[in-house]
């Protein structure tokens, strides 16, 4: 647990919410400033600042598996979906709190902006 970390609290429940997918290691919850009608986001319980911090590959093949399971669980599998990970400043990253954008029910253009 970082302080003053949002994504902790809501790992935590300290800030509650309703969940769309949870176990031990993962939490999917409804992204505040949807960007689409399906904008949910996967965190690790861990505090880990930005994926290059993440060591442990297993976490981040577990992570793909439970993004698999939240796109299936909220409908958008079969339509297709995108999976956003933004790294640092450049990356647009604004919570430093590793996290992964589920987006779905509308079509995604590219390149991103
Ligand atoms: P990023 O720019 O990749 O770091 O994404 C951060 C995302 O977190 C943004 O899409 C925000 O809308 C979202 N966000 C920030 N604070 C909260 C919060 N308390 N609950 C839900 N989503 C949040
Ligand atoms: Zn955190």
């Amino acid at each position: 647990m970082a302080d003053d970390c949002v994504f902790c609290k809501i790992a935590q429940g300290t800030i509650p919410t309703k969940p769309f997918y949870e176990d031990d290691e993962f939490v999917a919850f409804q992204d505040m400033h949807p960007q689409a009608p399906v904008h949910v986001l996967l965190i690790p319980r861990t505090h880990y600042r930005t994926i290059l911090e993440i060591e442990d590959v297993g976490l981040l093949g577990r992570a793909m598996k439970a993004i698999k399971q939240v796109a299936i669980g909220l409908g958008v599998a079969e339509d297709g979906f995108r999976t956003v990970l933004n790294t640092g400043d450049n990356g647009g990253q604004t919570v430093y709190h590793v996290h992964w954008h589920i987006l779905g029910g509308r079509f995604m253009q590219w390149p991103p902006g």
